[in-house]
């Protein structure tokens, strides 16, 4: 196997200080989502190992952040380079591991090449030193890096979203220690080895791999000067609770959402239907972005509407991540995940919904399910969770303030999607709907790399897209000197 990781010479799976020692906690390992197969075993840190890691962290931290700016972009920029050169290894490694087909884990490698000088600039518009003249005196705006971060990662895109905190919090001078998904401990490994090549010195970024209680000993530490996170809304709740009462740690969360896309109405409905495969479907409804609630009006055309994403939906085509004829969507994450999903939906019918197309576990095996729509409209009490994978609720409404309505009937607020002709509904839309990220005509899972990432409420508390990372991988320090 290909992208098995062959740990060979290597000491071990944590890196550490710069080099690459053995975790002392329990065996971790990863397989493959739907041969189930494992493709990476390695073992967990220990509190030990995260205090280890934390120590080296701290150490580093004394001369990386006197380091330049230019020569800290210098290493940034050579891990650009190196994962173009790898651009094929890491992508077959993100489908082994999550299983995502190839077409879609390519262009997971090719947004972190993007994001690299994509944070550079950010750091230099965003962080940049300002000066002003005020009656107190000639002000000057640096900014500082915090200090020792913890990055804590997801399995959705394991190369992608790390990458998007890690790179803009090295630039600004912090070290790290990067605690990735315990569902996809081998992209972060191929990854760390990249920083490691690229010349990151020793200390400045450490990987500790394990499940939920390296999470705990890594959040729980004194020694940590901020964590920026991605992952479920369950973790994120828990981690914001484990810092409140201490004021002098940065928290950037990440968490999901319970998004609404409206189609109303619209003349092209084969564009509409495009969108809306896309915001339900791609990455197997694996995105935080995903849609998870359609709200169509009732009425034929709204039926016409929903008759044919249905078709379309019960056509895509459902497959491993390296199956040569390659599939729209690959596995879910794992075994369990389907599990959920299916539960899910078993639930939402017994409550009162009705299957518009059902969702279907290909074989008890693999993680494969083929896409469910489901119309909730008569389910009272409709539980506001994320269920993520590719099971898509439509909602049936009245009149468009009842859309909106229905769509704000969440605590999350990441992205929010309407499709209509008109676009003075659209201006009514984003003026009342309360989300992050919006989208009019478009797939609501399209994020553009530069824009501002992340949401409000229950969904998140920063913008954790490589631009807006500045702004909380560095705090302003005001100076008001003398004029000499
Ligand atoms: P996802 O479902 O996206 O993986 P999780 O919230 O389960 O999201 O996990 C995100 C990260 O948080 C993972 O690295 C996981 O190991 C870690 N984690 C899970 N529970 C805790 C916890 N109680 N404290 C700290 N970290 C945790």
């Amino acid at each position: 196997n290909e992208t098995n990781v062959n740990h060979g010479s290597q000491a071990g799976n944590l890196y550490i200080n710069g080099s690459w020692q053995l975790g002392s906690g329990p065996v971790l390992s990863s397989v493959c989502p739907v041969s189930q197969e494992s493709v990476w075993s390695g073992n967990s840190a220990t509190v030990d190992d995260v205090n280890g890691a934390i120590t080296a962290a701290r150490q580093a931290f004394a001369s990386w952040r006197k380091q330049s700016v230019e020569a800290r972009k210098g290493i940034v920029r050579k891990f650009a380079e190196l994962l173009g050169e790898n651009k094929e290894h890491i992508a077959r490694c993100i489908g082994a591991e999550t299983g995502k087909p190839l077409w879609e884990s390519r262009t997971e490698v090719a947004a972190m090449i993007g994001k690299i000088e994509i944070s550079i600039n950010a750091y230099e518009e965003r962080t940049g030193t300002q000066e002003s003249d005020v009656a107190a005196g000639h002000t000057v705006l640096r900014h500082r890096p915090h200090g020792v971060v913890a990055v804590f990662g997801p399995y959705n895109f394991p190369g992608h979203l790390p990458n998007g905190h890690i790179v803009p919090a090295l630039i600004a001078g912090n070290t790290i220690v990067f605690k990735p998904s315990e569902l996809a401990p081998m992209v972060a490994e191929e990854t760390v080895k990249l920083w490691h090549q690229a010349g990151l010195p020793s200390g400045v970024l450490n990987l500790v791999q394990g499940a939920k209680d390296t999470g705990i000993a890594l959040a729980a530490h004194d020694q940590i000067d901020g964590l920026f996170f991605t992952g479920s809304s369950g973790t994120g709740h828990i981690l914001h609770k484990q810092f409140g009462g201490r004021p002098d740690k940065i928290l950037a969360l990440e968490m999901g959402g319970n998004n609404p896309l409206i189609v109303d109405n619209p003349t092209d409905v084969e564009a509409a239907v495009h969108h809306t495969i896309m915001s339900a479907f791609v990455s197997a409804g694996q995105r935080c972005t995903c849609a998870r609630r359609l709200l169509v009006p009732v009425g034929e055309k709204g039926d016409a509407f929903i008759e044919r994403l249905a078709d379309v939906a019960s056509r895509l085509k459902v497959d491993k991540f390296d199956a040569e004829d390659q599939p729209f969507m690959g596995a879910l994450i794992s075994l369990d995940a389907a599990k959920g999903l299916m539960a899910a939906q078993h639930s939402l019918l017994e409550r009162g919904a009705t299957a518009i197309l059902s969702m279907q576990q290909i074989n008890q095996d693999a993680a494969l399910l083929t896409p469910g729509i489901l119309d909730v409209t008569n389910v009272m009490d409709l539980p506001d969770e994320e269920h993520f994978g590719p099971l898509l609720k439509v909602i049936r409404y009245d009149s468009f303030e009842q859309a909106i309505e229905l769509a704000n009937k969440t605590s999350f607020g990441l992205s929010a999607g309407l499709i209509s002709d008109d676009r003075a509904l659209y201006e009514q839309f984003i003026d009342e709907i309360r989300a992050g990220i919006v989208n009019w005509n478009k797939p609501i899972t399209g994020a553009s790399s530069a824009a501002p990432f992340g949401g409000i409420g229950a969904s998140g508390n920063h913008r954790p897209s490589a631009y807006y990372a500045a702004d909380y991988c560095a705090f302003p320090m005001a100076s008001v000197e003398d004029e000499q």
